[in-house]
């Protein structure tokens, strides 16, 4: 038996032992032992981190720009020193492979990058004479305490596309992680303080629905941040907007990749592979369904597919040799078997079967190896729903006008790619696709850092997407100086609405 060890919160500059009496578990998915007991925040406990960073933040909103870029520059050095080990704290809880970890942490560094160049960023605009002798500049303030809730898939990467942000433009940040693997967000926290954070800047809750409903009705949180599954999503974004505060919330996907006839289709299915079947499709960007046109090209993209799909390597995350890892929880896992099942009930083709994979030494871990589906159609609830595990679903189309049709009649809109030598094609799908991020010959469009992401449709809530440019915007508001100097020159009070001359 592993040791549970508890998970804690970090509230006023260091960990906090929950007070609520409310915990839940934390499992090691590729052996199925809990490892780890997070506490559940009270209301209470919410708000006395809010309270905290309220506290902090008149002092950190007026610290300079450029000395809140370099606390974030060490955070930066002391990240990239220690990918290792906050890729191993990832490992143990979620269960991708450690390569896979390092990878996520990799894209948050990025964002930290392009945070630290605040002082650029946060430059307003200035207009000389808008009437005679008065000028207009324009500026972005922050909005006070933000909160970040965040999901069990990416727990290193998603929280830093947001508080590196929120962080740099002078903001308080309250993070309210996965309860399904809570341990990373403590590590973010403690190296923010080693990099010189002032304590309250950057607080974790731990918790569930009643942590985020507090977050959610509290007045001094001004805005919140969400990325998870579209009902969580929609109720988040509902609930912040109607108490007032700004809400940017993330939902689910069901990721389309169209592969033409002139497609490489060698190019085409390593591609897929990766797409589909890395961190065990547990990312809102993985494929899950291929759209070749033409039964030619969906006859060689299957039988390419199958041999690649058996070999898959799953195993634990640690193991260096693994391409996938188990998924989160017992729960998860069944409810993508449950999806197998369906799929193969509502008379889908299954090419490739890996319910019953089971594997020496972790016979209790959360396997499931890589599944295929032919001929899945989009009456079938495994072509509607997302099912968030290592199944790909192939939906032939005849023609590139019915593939297109069928990514622009789904209820999500968050990643899409087209594998083509045709440039024409290509530029037809990336102007006229219903998809708030798309691919040409890239299979998972995720943009950098400095420019934004975030998808269309019941992929997102809100107005503006995460990091880069829209990340800046989102967590400033905009303030607007008209300035007039007396001169001695008295012209008398005027009483029409004022039109500058
Ligand atoms: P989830 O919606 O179950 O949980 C997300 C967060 O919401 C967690 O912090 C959780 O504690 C909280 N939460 C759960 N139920 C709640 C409730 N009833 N009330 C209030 N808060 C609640 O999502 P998950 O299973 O952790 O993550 C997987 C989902 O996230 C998938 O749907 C995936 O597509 C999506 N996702 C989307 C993106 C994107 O960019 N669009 C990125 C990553 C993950």
């Amino acid at each position: 038996m592993a040791q549970v060890h508890s998970i804690e919160h970090f509230v006023g500059g260091a960990r906090v032992t929950g007070r609520s009496g409310r915990t839940a578990p934390v499992f090691n998915p590729a052996t199925g032992e809990q490892t780890g007991a997070v506490a559940l925040a009270s209301r209470d406990e919410v708000d006395a981190a809010v309270a905290s960073a309220r506290a902090a933040f008149p002092g950190w909103a007026g610290t300079t720009p450029l000395r809140r870029a370099r606390i974030l520059n060490k955070f930066l050095g002391i990240l990239q020193d220690r990918i290792g080990e906050m890729a191993a704290v990832i490992t143990a809880e979620h269960g991708k492979v450690l390569s896979d970890a390092a990878g996520e942490i990799q894209r948050g560094i990025e964002v930290v990058e392009f945070a630290t160049g605040i002082p650029q960023l946060l430059k307003g605009e200035v207009t000389e004479n808008v009437g005679t002798r008065v000028d207009s500049h324009s500026l972005r303030q922050p909005l006070g305490v933000v909160a970040g809730i965040t999901p069990f898939n990416f727990p290193a990467m998603v929280p830093m596309w947001m508080f590196p942000v929120a962080l740099a433009c002078g903001n308080c940040f309250i993070l309210k992680p996965s309860e399904r693997d809570p341990s990373t967000a403590l590590l973010m926290a403690e190296w923010l303080k080693e990099a010189g954070l002032p304590d309250g800047v950057f607080q974790v809750v731990q918790g569930d629905k009643e942590a985020v409903d507090a977050l959610l009705n509290n007045p001094d949180v001004s805005a919140v941040s969400f990325v998870g599954s579209t009902p969580i999503a929609r109720y988040i974004y509902a609930t912040a907007t109607a108490n007032g505060k700004r809400a940017q919330c993330l939902g689910g996907a069901k990721n389309h990749m169209i592969v033409m006839p002139d497609a490489d289709m060698d190019q085409a299915v390593d591609a897929l592979m990766g797409a589909a079947y890395g961190s065990a499709g547990e990312r809102c960007m993985a494929i899950s369904v291929v759209v070749p046109v033409g039964e030619k090209t969906a006859d060689a993209l299957v039988a390419k597919l199958i041999p690649k799909v058996r070999a898959l390597k799953v195993g634990p995350g640690t193991d260096a040799e693994a391409e996938m890892g188990p998924l989160v929880t017992k729960q998860h896992h069944d409810k993508v078997r449950g999806y197998i099942d369906q799929g193969v009930a509502e008379g889908a083709e299954l090419l490739v079967d890996g319910r019953d994979l089971k594997l020496q030494g972790y016979e209790d871990g959360y396997f499931i190896g890589g599944s295929l589906f032919d001929r899945v159609t989009p009456d079938m609830t495994i072509y509607k729903e997302e099912i968030f595990g290592p199944v790909l679903a192939v939906t032939r189309a005849p023609d590139y006008a019915t593939a297109a049709r069928l990514i622009n009649e789904h209820e999500f809109g968050n990643g899409t790619a087209i594998f083509t030598r045709d440039g024409d094609a290509a530029r037809e799908f990336a102007h006229q696709i219903e998809v708030g991020m798309v691919g040409i010959n890239v299979p998972i469009p995720v943009p950098m850092a400095f420019h934004s992401f975030g998808g269309w449709k019941a992929s997102l809530f809100g107005d503006h997407h995460m990091h880069g440019p829209e990340g800046v915007r989102f967590y400033t508001r905009l303030k607007t100086i008209t300035t007039r100097w007396p001169t001695g020159i008295r012209a008398g009070a005027d009483f029409v609405m004022p039109t500058m001359e």
